[in-house]
């Protein structure tokens, strides 16, 4: 999974910067069933149509394998300038989605990476549980007042 995103960010930024982009935010979802798949930060010219990583990465995963599927894990590749005291967690609305199509031990990995002369490096890893980064879902009883 880790080798595949790192992989997977030197392509797709080779790619980007070959067509005149830049570095961005990546997300790679292992799901349930063992499938990858990919995901990044979609930035066009209007702010609030902004797609996060994570997000774009959640909606391949429902788009290859339906509604059916777990996260079992996923990435968060975020690049940096120079090693991070903490890297870039995923934002509220994509925790309540990583833990709404996961479970509360779907592992959230947040990968932090440089651009060098020579590539791309790979310098810090951390492991979290959605449980930790999301501990009190937003989970409404929709039968709150219907009567017993
Ligand atoms: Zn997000």
């Amino acid at each position: 999974m880790i080798e595949h995103a790192k992989q997977a960010i030197i392509t797709y930024n080779t790619m980007r910067h070959a067509r005149g982009g830049i570095d961005t935010l990546y997300s790679f979802i292992l799901s349930d069933s063992g499938q990858i798949h990919d995901g990044a930060c979609y930035e066009p010219n209007i702010a609030q149509a902004t797609v996060c990583g994570e997000r774009h990465a959640i909606a391949n995963m429902i788009l290859q394998e339906s509604y059916a599927a777990k996260i079992k894990s996923i990435v968060v590749a975020d690049p940096v300038p120079e090693v991070q005291k903490r890297s870039t967690p995923p934002c509220g609305t994509c925790r309540h989605l990583i833990w709404s199509h996961g479970s509360p031990t779907t592992t959230v990995l947040l990968l932090q990476y440089i651009q060098g002369k020579s590539g791309w490096t790979f310098p810090k890893l951390e492991k979290y549980t959605i449980q930790d980064l999301y501990p009190l879902p937003y989970e409404p009883d929709e039968h709150l007042w219907e009567p017993k």
